[in-house]
């Protein structure tokens, strides 16, 4: 490293995670130069392209990456792929630290018969689609089925449910694509089914997010009575004691109200595990044994019935793919890391280091640890020699990046072709996100 030369850090992934660990080395007294690469042409990562679009209130976090993303030492760089435009080996020799923050993108899969059949939409690529990914151009959202199963008592479970619930009308303040609108006006949607094979007091969703399902406008909720116990418990760990009395207080709720005529019903199931998904080519039910919970863990009863439904939205959690440079830990959910450390100087942070749980701000925790450690590493590491530059490296590659001011111009023009209420119409697709070359 040259005299006066500033140590330069690459971070792959610009969604929290990447950001978060951004900004903490960014404003670091070593000040180093920060990259953010993103296979994208956009940032922010889950915040555009997995928070649901009726929660802008959440997306606006946004603004805090902007800041970081416009400090002087820090450059983002839009539409490359790591691995296909450059590999992991270039970017190592290029950069003092390499740090991955590109999730955990693929669907977990259930494991049981029937899994094959058409019917089972990812909750992945219905995500994707109902923010406007581009990879999620052509998909069919299961609106066209009468009954639908979502497998999951987690917020994405809930995310799913209401965005299937939800009405065109609803959603006019939001950035759902135009596909989405229209996909919500002409939705034969009438039951939804949530399937949790725990308890309420086991589900992993949060009371907010429940709550918010009693304020849909054609949708009533129906909870099964018997599965709502009176109290939390005292075997319920004491700091969340309070969560889980909010949990139980939703769902009384919803009891309460019960069915009040409103056009759409979504049920929430617990002790509901899915054992089969049955048809032939295509699905028409899906097979559920209620359980027990012992010492944690859901027990097969042996009461089995079945719930028609001819579509299945699995929403049971995320799985890291594979990648060059990083080996998958057992169990699929995060890359092999010792407190983010990979080995030599690659490292990972957010979901690709922990596995996919928490909300946004857990991952800033994350990366902040993540950022110290990359920076005491820094202190004794090698000097690299940063005579070539990304955009050379590129440039050889014939790789036509997005910088920032390239990103807020696709911005401008979101927010431009917007109909108020809706914050901005997103670019939906590869072809016209090209045009912004
Ligand atoms: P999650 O919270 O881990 O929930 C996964 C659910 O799938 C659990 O209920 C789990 O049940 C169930 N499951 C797993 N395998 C199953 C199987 N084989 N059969 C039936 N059920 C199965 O994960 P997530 O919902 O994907 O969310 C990921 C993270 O993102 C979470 O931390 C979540 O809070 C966060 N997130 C937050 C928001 C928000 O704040 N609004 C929105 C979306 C996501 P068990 O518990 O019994 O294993």
């Amino acid at each position: 490293m040259a005299m006066g030369d500033k140590q330069k850090i690459a971070i792959v992934g610009s969604g929290p995670a990447g950001f978060y660990c951004a900004e903490a080395l960014a404003k670091s007294e070593l000040a180093p130069e920060i990259d953010i690469l993103d296979r994208l042409f956009t940032p922010y990562g889950l915040v555009r392209n997995g928070v649901a679009p009726d929660h802008q209130g959440t997306k606006n976090v946004w603004r805090v990456f902007e800041r970081t993303a416009k400090r002087p030492n820090v450059r983002f760089f839009g539409n490359v792929e790591v691995g296909k435009d450059i590999t992991v080996e270039v970017l190592s020799q290029l950069y003092d630290a390499v740090v991955f923050a590109h999730g955990a993108p693929r669907d977990r899969t259930l494991g049981v018969a029937g899994e094959h059949l058409s019917g089972i939409v990812p909750s992945q690529t219905f995500s994707q689609w109902y923010n406007g990914h581009p990879d999620a151009e052509g998909f069919v959202p299961p609106y066209k089925h009468a009954s639908i199963a979502v497998i999951g008592n987690g917020n994405v479970a809930i995310d799913v449910s209401r965005i299937l619930c939800r009405t065109e009308e609803e959603m006019l303040a939001t950035d759902l694509p135009q596909h989405g609108l229209e996909a919500l006006r002409n939705s034969n949607v009438k039951s939804v089914h949530m399937l949790g094979r725990r308890g309420p007091l086991e589900a992993s969703f949060t009371p907010v997010e429940l709550k918010e399902l009693g304020e849909l406008k054609d949708t009533d909720v129906i909870v099964n009575a018997e599965d709502i116990p009176d109290h939390v418990g005292s075997d319920v760990a004491s700091g969340d004691q309070r969560t889980k009395e909010k949990i139980l207080e939703a769902l009384k709720h919803f009891l309460v109200v019960g069915d009040t005529g409103k056009k759409r019903k979504l049920y929430i199931h617990f002790y509901a595990a899915p054992v089969r998904l049955l048809g032939e080519t295509t699905l028409n039910g899906i097979e559920i044994e209620r359980t027990r919970v012992e010492q944690g863990k859901a027990v097969l009863t042996g009461e089995r019935r079945v719930i028609e439904v001819s579509a299945v939205v699995p929403c049971i959690g995320y799985q890291v793919l594979p990648f060059e440079g990083l080996e998958i830990a057992e169990g699929g959910a995060k890359y092999k890391n010792n407190r983010g450390h990979v080995r030599d100087n690659l490292w990972v942070t957010g979901w690709a280091k922990r596995g996919p749980s928490g909300v946004i701000g857990t991952n800033r925790n994350d990366s902040i640890e993540v950022a110290n450690l990359v920076l005491e590493a820094l202190k004794s590491s090698p000097q690299k020699n940063h005579s070539k530059d990304l955009s050379d490296v590129l440039q050889e590659n014939k790789v036509a990046y997005v910088s920032f001011d390239g990103w807020e111009k696709i911005a401008a023009h979101e927010h431009s072709e917007a109909s108020p209420p809706a914050p901005r119409k997103k670019v939906t697709t590869w072809k016209k996100f090209q045009e912004f070359l």
